[in-house]
């Protein structure tokens, strides 16, 4: 059985994944500084660890990766061969994520969640963002 994901393309998906500076997260948060945003990285004490936190206005963003997150897109589509092996890790993810957003709910943090294929059309994504932090 044959892998529908090229070795080079799942390599490449796969040295994305645990990355913490991964593109589009930076892309976010370079948008973001330039816009005059300041935030914190990676709070571990917060549920699921948001990639930007923004204390003052208790507000979270995660950036997610649509493979590893299980977005549903097509960036984010289990591969149909081995999906047995990926499908539990994927719906395992989203189970924590949606986990983390629902205890944050319950401390009063407020977040967003923006997805790695949204980034890839950047300028509206970056003003939804800032509504959101705005809001
Ligand atoms: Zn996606």
């Amino acid at each position: 059985m044959t892998d529908r994901v090229a070795p080079d393309r799942r390599s490449f998906i796969m040295s994305k994944v645990g990355q913490k500076n991964t593109t589009p997260e930076m892309i976010l948060r370079r948008a973001l500084h330039a816009r005059g945003f300041r935030y914190r990285l990676h709070r571990r004490d917060l549920p699921g660890s948001p990639d930007l936190v923004f204390p003052s206005r208790r507000k979270v963003i995660f950036v997610h990766g649509c493979f590893w997150h299980g977005h549903g897109c097509r960036w984010g589509m289990a591969p149909k061969s081995r999906a047995e092996y990926w499908l539990p890790k994927m719906e395992a993810n989203k189970a924590r994520d949606n986990q983390a957003l629902t205890l944050l709910r319950e401390k009063g943090w407020q977040a967003l969640v923006v997805w790695q294929c949204e980034l890839r059309n950047t300028a509206p994504t970056v003003e939804r963002v800032i509504a959101f932090l705005d809001d």
